[in-house]
């Protein structure tokens, strides 16, 4: 099956008692035991199984091309899984620019609990391996990044890693499957914020790992999974499997209005810089167009003066809405650095946009006013 049809058909099953395209959603937490004490159904209990949230593994399996799905109820939730898979006294190397959330919880959580963390600029893959020691274990890379818009060769870190005996992860949130496959490129793990693209809506919550057969955490990851239990619930799961049914109508129309973005912002007098990887000024157009299928939906841009002006271009916004998150109908707009916090390096006039699925002109003509407020 194509990338399209499996969106739409993998894990998705006709209920045999009902005739229904789509099973129901179940709520039950418990699963009926037969008389040998055995399962038949092969559920029983939800927090280590249940219907729609296999259903979900599966699709999420057959959209990144691996066999192992892990369905968590949030993307940090997903990241942290890993993260615990290994041991007090391994090092980790983590991108300079990444999820906020996810660097806070390296430097903090992990490196409490004894994880050596380093965060390496990894668009220069010679610093990436000046980095590795004997105690590495994972890389982790985030491609593009969050929120500079960074992209880093996948194939080639790996290939690197893995010469050193060293897993590679890739957060695949910003790209979704249908523009970027790391399996198929290398990487041993993709992770996602499903909260995000996959579920396309902002009106879930979740977090994914898929994997392939031979990976050798697979079975510490599924009991960090199960006895953890930061599990999705079954209408959470529900939810993000039917998002993925329609992730590749929805990307292409999220990549199409970003490309026309990014341009009209590239030209714009009052923009400093855009930041999108399509842009012939970015400097990773040439990795990006070898490893994605397509840009992507997401432009980073620093207004022309400082925090003040960013800040007034985003509350003259009338279509466009001012709120943190990404990936879904609406386009979402967030001054970034006052949301992180006060280790975060983005500059002060950099505005994240999350380019939605409204007319292309609205949005256009939005900006337009929007940045012509400032003088
Ligand atoms: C949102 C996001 C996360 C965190 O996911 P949650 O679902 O909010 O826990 C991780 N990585 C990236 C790139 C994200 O955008």
């Amino acid at each position: 099956m194509r990338f399209e049809t499996a969106a739409i058909h993998a894990g998705h099953a006709i209920d045999s008692a009902t005739g229904a395209l789509d099973p129901g959603i179940s709520l039950s937490t418990t699963f009926q035991r037969g008389a040998d004490g055995g399962y038949s159904s092969g559920f029983v209990y939800s927090r280590d199984a249940n219907p729609n949230r296999s259903a979900l593994e599966t699709a999420l399996a057959a959209l990144e091309g691996g066999d192992q799905g892990f369905a968590f109820s949030s993307g940090m939730a997903a990241s942290h899984a890993l993260f615990a898979c290994l041991k007090p006294g391994d090092h980790v190397i983590s991108p300079d620019d990444a999820y906020y959330a996810l660097k806070v919880m390296l430097d903090t959580y992990f490196s409490g609990w004894g994880l050596q963390v380093e965060f390496v600029d990894q668009s220069k893959p010679a610093l990436v391996e000046e980095a590795i020691r004997p105690n590495t274990k994972l890389l982790w890379i985030e491609t593009p990044s969050n929120p500079m818009l960074k992209i880093t060769d996948i194939r080639t870190l790996a290939e690197i890693a893995n010469a050193h005996g060293v897993w590679t992860a890739v957060d695949n949130t910003w790209a979704t499957p249908y523009l970027q496959r790391p399996l198929d490129l290398g990487a041993d793990v993709s992770m996602h914020s499903s909260t995000k693209y996959l579920g396309g809506h902002c009106d879930v919550m979740g977090g994914a790992l898929v994997t392939t057969d031979g990976f050798p955490l697979n079975e510490k990851l599924r009991f960090i999974q199960n006895k953890l239990g930061a599990v999705p619930s079954p209408f959470d799961a529900w939810l993000i499997h039917r998002g993925l049914q329609t992730l590749p109508v929805r990307m292409d129309r999220h990549c199409a209005t970003a490309e026309l973005v990014a341009d009209f912002l590239n030209d714009h007098k009052k923009v400093e810089k855009v930041y999108f990887p399509g842009l012939p000024c970015h400097l990773g157009i040439a990795v990006a167009s070898k490893q994605m299928a397509n840009w992507g939906g997401m432009v980073s841009f620093r207004v022309r003066g400082g925090a003040s002006e960013a800040f007034k271009v985003a509350n003259s916004l009338k279509i466009i809405l001012q709120a943190t998150s990404l990936g879904g109908v609406h386009s979402l707009i967030e001054h970034r650095k006052s949301v992180e916090g006060p280790a975060s390096a983005t500059p002060d006039n950099l505005l994240r946009l999350s380019v939605g699925l409204e007319h292309p002109d609205d949005l256009l003509e939005d900006l337009s006013q929007a940045l012509d407020s400032i003088a």
